[in-house]
């Protein structure tokens, strides 16, 4: 009998080693194997007799081998097969096929399914068939068992799954049909259903044994359209059971974080007054809803969890800074992480130049300070006189103590993935135990000093997801959205140009140079080529400073400078002595010189829009108009035309964003390959966002239970399965 979480390993027909290959496809226990879903369907219905095939069609003939050989071309070994029904023949080819020499004999009875053709000839032939024998008729009782296989066969006269193969091909799809049948027949009967009666019955949801079987083995009358978009109620059940048990882990956390003692700040009219004395700016209308959202947040007693949406450009920095005086004003400290050390340092000067007036003590934590400074400023901070720490996540995550930390702000959360950032809440649990960021692991329960409060946690973010995939994704986390740029900015005007017309790029630099303003030329780094970019970064350097800019002020900024170098250059290029910036995409994020009005984006069709959208978000920041220059080589690939042609045509980061969602697919979008979001294996969430929806307000009410619908029982069985998938799935065993 298996278990959901049996390994597939004790599956009869896998064994250790082929345990190996489907580990490799992310396939360790039943439940698993059990949710690799077909990825398509074939319709092998009604068996036809070979007198009814027509050539162009998809078809499954039963037929009896009438003779078969192996010939050789130059090229390779191709084995013939024909078979018939009276006079009828049908011809069937298998390419590289010798091993099938000795596999079939006259009097065979066969089931063949395949794309019907024609040869020079006019006969009818199949290539490459799904051959399945079904016996020999020349047997005794060879007639009848033939018929009776037929009946049963995975392979034809039935809709058949079509599954990925795993393994390079060891592991076809075949066997998986094989296999995956086999452990449906050998499951535990009495697998109790984790979604309890009541949300099935609002859903109208299948139960889980027939969810499963249906999709793997779809019955005869299934609409062969519902099959192929995943829309049979077999596959909404198990799309909806993933998203459902996701949605209950981060409701969970979201009361746990809730529940959580927190700061209670206070916001009289000193600190109101506080705020206000630091603007250089009327804030936007949108920046004051969302400040006041956070100033709320933060005077109740309860942590404050929330994401800040904004485009770039429109305007995070100073919210947080307000922020961050709320809690200043309140006696306590507070940590603004980046996640770049460029943009830890543009923060510290901004914070400087804004800041620093109200008399509050600001500090840099960077991994390239001296051992000697570092070791002061984090004296300062244990000791309370660094009031704001600004830093890289790294460092302020693991090695800092605090004397008493109110807030943590994590700015650029986009690149951080959903998992990470899990991980990131879960280690600031640390400043309960010892105001300390990163220990909470080591900490156990009974060691911990009085409680203290949990810090208020703001997370920015410049990816603009659409909301109610934010709401969902984000399901932990209240949100914000700055959803207006500040005043007077004209739309960067972009242009894609080939590579051919930078002599005349060139000059337009040069003219707005001439007219006071700055430019940065980008050569977005490759990861897996980093050297050769980096090259061409600096040999790209090199030619602008000596042939084409002479005259002018050129700079370099790269990830490898060292951090004083960086420094430099970011230093000399915000107050103008630089006037061209050459960068890598060190630079995509948060760097903000406002005199810089043209960007040059080299080799721009070989980056993805997101990362364009980012870079672009650099300009356009002054009043004065902005140009972007994307610039291209050679063949330029269809997807890239569409991102170009996207980035000319709009300004708009949301409608960059579906766009660059719908190119890329979720997991490439979100980032999955940086163990971003969890990987889902049925659901898809742009096309299934409504399930998600309904998965969220489900789990939320499952939650509230038990209640008259949802018996105890039910809510705790939830809340187990809950747990089992995050730990397995996720790694994340502390939900709960
Ligand atoms: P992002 O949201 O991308 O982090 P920033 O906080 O860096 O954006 O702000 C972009 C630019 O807009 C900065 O130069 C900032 O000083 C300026 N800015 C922000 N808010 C306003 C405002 N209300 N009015 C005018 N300029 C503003
Ligand atoms: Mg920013």
């Amino acid at each position: 009998m298996l278990e959901a979480s049996t390994p597939v390993q004790y599956v009869k027909g896998i064994g250790p080693r082929l345990a190996e290959i489907l580990a490799a496809k992310g396939i360790a226990t039943v439940d698993d194997l059990l949710h690799y879903l077909p990825f398509r369907y074939e319709d092998r219905l009604n068996p036809r007799s070979v007198a009814e095939l027509r050539a162009g069609e998809m078809a499954t003939v039963i037929a009896e081998v009438r003779n078969s050989g192996l010939f050789r071309t130059r090229r390779m070994p191709i084995f013939q097969l024909t078979v018939g029904q009276g006079r009828n023949k049908l011809k069937c080819l298998w390419f590289n096929a010798a091993y099938l020499e000795d596999r079939f004999k006259a009097g065979q009875m066969l089931a063949l399914y395949g794309k019907v053709e024609e040869d020079r000839d006019g006969q009818l032939q199949i290539m490459q068939p799904q051959v399945e024998i079904l016996g020999d008729i020349n047997e005794e009782g060879g007639a009848d068992e033939a018929e009776k296989k037929a009946a049963a066969s995975l392979e034809i006269g039935r809709i058949v799954p079509i599954y990925e193969s795993a393994g390079q091909g060891k592991l076809t799809p075949r066997w998986f049909r094989r296999i995956i049948r086999r452990t449906l027949e050998n499951l535990n009967p009495d697998l109790p259903d984790p979604i309890p009666a009541a949300v099935r019955a609002h859903l109208s949801l299948v139960p889980v044994r027939e969810a499963l079987w249906k999709a793997h083995w779809p019955e005869a009358g299934e609409s062969f359209t519902d099959l192929q978009s995943s829309r049979t109620p077999a596959h909404i059940r198990m799309i909806f059971d993933e998203l459902f048990f996701i949605e209950l882990g981060l409701e969970l956390k979201r009361r746990e974080q809730k529940a959580q003692t927190g700061i209670a700040f206070q916001l009289n009219d000193a600190v109101r007054q506080a705020i206000k004395k630091i603007l250089p700016f009327h804030p936007t209308t949108a920046q004051k809803r969302v400040l006041k959202e956070i100033a709320t947040d933060m005077q109740t007693p309860s942590p404050m969890r929330r994401l800040l949406q904004g485009d770039v450009g429109s305007g995070k920095t100073i919210v947080a800074f307000q922020a961050a005086i709320i809690a200043i004003e309140n006696g306590y400290q507070v940590a603004l992480m980046a996640p770049t050390e460029i943009l830890a340092q543009q923060h510290y000067f901004s914070a400087r130049q804004i800041l620093e007036r109200a008399g509050y003590r600001i500090v840099l934590l960077t991994g390239s300070l001296e051992q000697d400074r570092k070791r002061d400023v984090r004296r300062h901070i244990a000791q309370g006189n660094a009031q704001l720490i600004i830093g890289t996540h790294a460092l302020i995550q693991d090695k800092v103590e605090f004397e008493n930390l109110g807030l943590v702000v994590v700015d650029e959360q986009h690149r951080f993935g959903v998992m990470q950032r899990l991980k990131l809440m879960r280690k600031e649990g640390a400043a309960t135990a010892r105001n300390h960021v990163g220990t909470y692991a080591l900490v156990r329960p009974s060691e911990r000093p009085s409680p203290m409060p949990e810090p208020d946690v703001l997370v920015m973010t410049a990816t603009p997801i659409p909301r109610t995939l934010a709401l969902t994704l984000y399901g932990d986390l209240d949100l914000s959205v700055l959803d207006e740029l500040p005043p007077g900015r004209t739309p960067v005007v972009t242009r894609a140009l080939p590579d051919e017309r930078a002599p005349e790029v060139w000059d337009f630099v040069r003219r707005q140079i001439a007219a006071g303003h700055q430019a940065y030329v980008v050569y977005p780094v490759i990861e897996e080529n980093e050297e050769r970019e980096l090259k061409a970064a600096e040999q790209m350097h090199r030619q602008l400073r000596e042939k084409i800019f002479p005259s002018l002020h050129v700079g370099l900024l790269h990830g490898r400078l060292d951090a004083g170098e960086k420094e430099r250059v970011m230093r000399e290029f915000q107050q103008g002595k630089i006037e061209i910036l050459v960068a890598t995409t060190v630079i995509e994020v948060g760097v903000d010189v406002s005199n810089a009005t043209v960007m040059v984006i080299e080799h721009a069709d070989r980056f993805g829009l997101a990362q364009l959208h980012q870079l672009r978000g650099r300009i356009g920041r002054g009043a004065a108009k902005s140009y972007c220059v994307l610039m291209r080589g050679g063949k330029v690939s269809e997807e890239g035309e569409r991102r170009l042609d996207a980035m000319v045509r709009t300004n708009d980061g949301f409608q960059i964003a579906e766009l660059d969602l719908e190119l890329r697919g979720p997991g490439e979008f979100f980032g999955t390959k940086q163990a971003g979001i969890p990987s889902f294996r049925v659901a898809n969430i742009i096309r299934d966002r409504q399930l998600l929806e309904a998965a969220k307000r489900e789990a939320a009410l499952v939650i509230s239970g038990p209640n008259a619908e949802i018996s105890k029982e039910e809510v705790d069985r939830a809340l187990r399965e809950m747990r089992s998938r995050w730990a397995l799935t996720y790694g994340l065993v502390e939900v709960g």
